[in-house]
């Protein structure tokens, strides 16, 4: 099956999950399914479920301001997230939620097969890596994982929200883009 396919095939399946977040729209995500980088996030917020994309607010804004200086853009990079629809009230994705979506997550992240997954944040980085505890004892190493059936490099860094808030920290994850520049580039 190719990726078009395959994505669509994922994406009806998550359809089915709307039940579960009443009024809310899926957000798949975002990008060129061919990138090497895929990326991804917690949850959507307000403006992501109303335009049905990811990383569009103010953290998406940021984010892509960030991307630009190692000059990757959307057409260079995949975009999704742990939970693809809005938790209400804006709260973090419930334990119940995370466990549910990881799978899609798994299954997403063996359909685009990028050369590395930067995880954004505590959720992303416990979805996928199994981490809990504080972000920075993780944040900027290079790690191999199985997924499923494939090995893919990983790196986590820290979400754009909370860069919002903390901007003196932008550094780490500049410094964690140049990792991520470094592998996709072979240098
Ligand atoms: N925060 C996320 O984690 N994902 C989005 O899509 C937007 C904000």
């Amino acid at each position: 099956m190719d990726k078009d396919r395959e994505l669509s095939k994922l994406k009806n399946t998550m359809l089915k999950f709307n039940k579960n977040f009443p009024g809310k729209n899926l957000v798949f995500s975002d990008g060129n399914k061919d990138a090497k980088v895929m990326i991804v996030g917690e949850a959507p917020g307000r403006t992501e479920d109303k335009l049905q994309k990811p990383f569009v607010g103010r953290a998406g804004k940021l984010l892509d301001c960030l991307l630009e200086s190692i000059h990757l853009n959307r057409s260079k990079v995949y975009i999704t997230n742990v939970v693809n629809f809005r938790p209400d009230k804006n709260r973090k994705p419930s334990v119940k939620e995370i466990n549910l979506f990881k799978k899609f997550l798994f299954r997403h992240i063996n359909i685009i097969k990028p050369n590395i997954i930067l995880l954004l944040g505590a959720t992303a980085a416990e979805a996928v890596l199994k981490h809990v505890g504080p972000l920075s004892k993780i944040r900027g190493k290079l790690k191999n994982i199985k997924i499923i059936q494939k090995n893919f490099n990983v790196l986590v860094t820290f979400h754009p929200a909370f860069l919002l808030r903390q901007s003196f920290q932008q550094r780490f994850f500049l410094k964690d883009l140049k990792i991520l520049k470094k592998k996709i580039t072979n240098r």
